[in-house]
């Protein structure tokens, strides 16, 4: 028997009505390329996506045909979110810190017909049309006076000349709920670049988990800052979540300074701001340079890589900002899991409570996990015991697009599929996750393993210390062992001797890193990830002391 609720399809553009119905003054504040500020609302974004969708018909866009852009946070590309994916197509969000060969197989890959890219990316532009013979229309995120007139790119178009050109009358279509919507693809450190491709009922999905009051407690009185990417896995998934329950929305364009961003969530009075460990680092630095304190800010989500203790700690104890540390995937959509607290931590001791918020934390409905050991069978949840983590759930990827890399799930004894995330994790009883390497970065020493992102941890918490990454290095009769390679604040005077001293006492004997290499710069991902990688690739001809 069929329940008998009305059938109505969970789709992108049901987002951006609601909001504009019901929250359509809220404000989209966006700091632009041009270097002013910009405010709009979902009224506006919502007319204007609807123009957008009009144009895209106009120039024969089939359902399902992607357009891809490469842009800043900003509300014309909040406008492409809803008015790309609310007409059928597919939004393809390409990350413009990519390599310039990269960039130019994901397009070819992805088959993008249009590229809609910030002013300041036209180098990048320039630099790959030739190689991209799929795309037909080239768009710059610019008003008609602002094209340059010898950009060299043919057909070349300015936004606002096109949606001008357009109406904002639009009935958007109601499309199967499992319509593809999005494309994304993975930072990927091997072989070709993989990429998710989200459906309007999985996008939905995830706003309405991140929003719960354990996740991100997102509100119509909140103001958002995501300083993650639009082009990184759609910036968490806020730009739909914000519609959703019609919160002010405010966009730091190109400018991720911690000066600028510090100004910014001042002066639009931010209450949540969600991004990765190394702009956060810029944040503080900025804050504690100037004495300065923060006016508005509630919480922070800080995640795509560990939050470091200290980090916790100063965001919590001298700025009274709560952390809510969360892990994630692209293949995700992106959200697995977010630390806060239940209700019978709130008594512990504060150093017991700062113990569990290090964690990346509790399952968020919509994601279920386990950890197994090499042969597949499930580890306790004990808090203790390490093993890979498996996720399944209706907003993880069944398959990658085109079928890249073959069936990328496993299963279990019972036949359920599940998806390994290449993570290595415990979980404690109480359900808290911690990841403690990627399962590639793990250190195997005698047999046991190392976390690198403990001993990480225990570096960056050095006040000398600006930055650390840990990897193995070849030993004799360990296999392997663990090496600090470190960044040393500017100023600040340290050796591997002080370094390794500090270890005493906050980790086990055996644990502690055999040497300490300093580096002025560890080589960072296109997502604001450390790349271990290539870090092992420069060290390749390092030998540890006395082998
Ligand atoms: P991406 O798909 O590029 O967002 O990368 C996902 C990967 O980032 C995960 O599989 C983890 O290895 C890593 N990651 C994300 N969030 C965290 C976190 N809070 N702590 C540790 N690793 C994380």
């Amino acid at each position: 028997m069929l329940g008998l609720m009305q059938n109505q399809a969970m789709l992108i553009s049901n987002l951006i009505e609601f909001a504009e119905r019901h929250h359509g003054d809220a404000e989209i504040v966006s700091r632009r390329v041009e270097g002013d500020i910009h405010r709009s609302d979902y009224r506006t974004v919502a007319a204007r996506a609807r123009r957008v969708a009009n144009g895209l018909d106009a120039w024969g866009l089939a359902s399902g045909e992607r357009v891809a852009t490469l842009a800043w946070n900003g509300y014309r590309h909040l406008e492409l979110y809803y008015g790309v994916s609310g007409s059928g197509r597919v939004l393809h969000t390409v990350n413009p810190r990519l390599h310039i060969d990269q960039l130019a197989w994901i397009v070819n890959h992805a088959e993008d017909q249009v590229l809609c890219f910030d002013l300041g990316f036209l180098p990048i532009v320039q630099a790959v049309y030739s190689r991209c013979p799929t795309v037909r229309h080239w768009v710059a995120l610019c008003d008609a006076d602002a094209l340059p007139p010898n950009a060299g790119i043919p057909g070349l178009c300015s936004y606002e000349a096109w949606i001008a050109g357009q109406s904002d009358v639009y009935a958007w279509p109601s499309l199967d709920e499992n319509t593809a919507s999005s494309l994304c693809y993975t930072s990927g450190t091997t072989g070709n670049p993989k990429a998710a491709l989200y459906s309007h009922r999985s996008t939905v999905l995830h706003a309405y988990a991140i929003s719960l009051p354990d996740v991100m407690c997102l509100r119509a009185r909140d103001a958002v800052l995501p300083v993650v990417p639009m082009f990184h896995v759609n910036a968490w998934g806020l730009p739909y979540a914000a519609a959703m329950v019609g919160c002010k929305l405010v966009f730091p364009g190109p400018a991720l300074d911690g000066k600028s961003v510090y100004e910014l969530m001042e002066a639009e009075q931010v209450t949540m701001a969600a991004g990765v460990p190394t702009v956060w680092q810029m944040l503080l630095g900025h804050l504690q340079a100037g004495g300065l304190r923060f006016s508005s800010l509630q919480r922070t989500v800080i995640g795509g890589a560990a939050c470091p203790p200290a980090m916790l700690r100063s965001f919590q104890e001298d700025y009274g900002v709560e952390v809510l540390h969360a892990w994630g995937m692209t293949e995700l959509s992106p959200v697995g899991t977010l630390c806060s607290l239940k209700q019978k931590h709130l008594a512990l001791p504060p150093d017991a409570q700062m113990k569990i918020r290090q964690k990346q934390g509790r399952a968020v409905f919509g994601v279920d996990m386990e950890i197994v050991d090499a042969n597949g069978q499930a580890l306790p949840h004990d808090g203790r015991t390490a093993g890979d983590l498996l996720v399944k759930g209706p907003r993880v990827v069944a398959e990658y697009f085109k079928g890249e890399g073959g069936d990328p799930l496993v299963r279990d004894a019972k036949g359920m599929a599940w998806f390994p995330t290449g993570d290595v994790a415990t979980i404690c009883p109480d359900g808290f996750l911690q990841i403690t390497d990627r399962s590639k970065d793990v250190i195997k020493s005698g047999g046991e393993w190392i976390s690198s992102i403990e001993l990480e941890n225990i570096a960056v918490a050095h006040p000398a210390i600006a930055m650390a990454a840990c990897i193995g290095v070849k030993h004799p009769k360990w296999d392997e062992r663990p090496l600090i390679v470190a960044v040393k604040k500017p100023g600040a005077v340290v050796d591997a001797a002080d370094l390794l001293q500090f270890y005493q006492g906050k980790t086990a004997k055996w644990q502690i890193p055999d040497d300490v290499v300093f580096v002025d710069a560890i080589p960072m991902g296109a997502t604001g990830k450390m790349q271990k990688m290539r870090l092992r690739e420069l060290l390749k001809d390092y030998t540890l002391p006395g082998t």
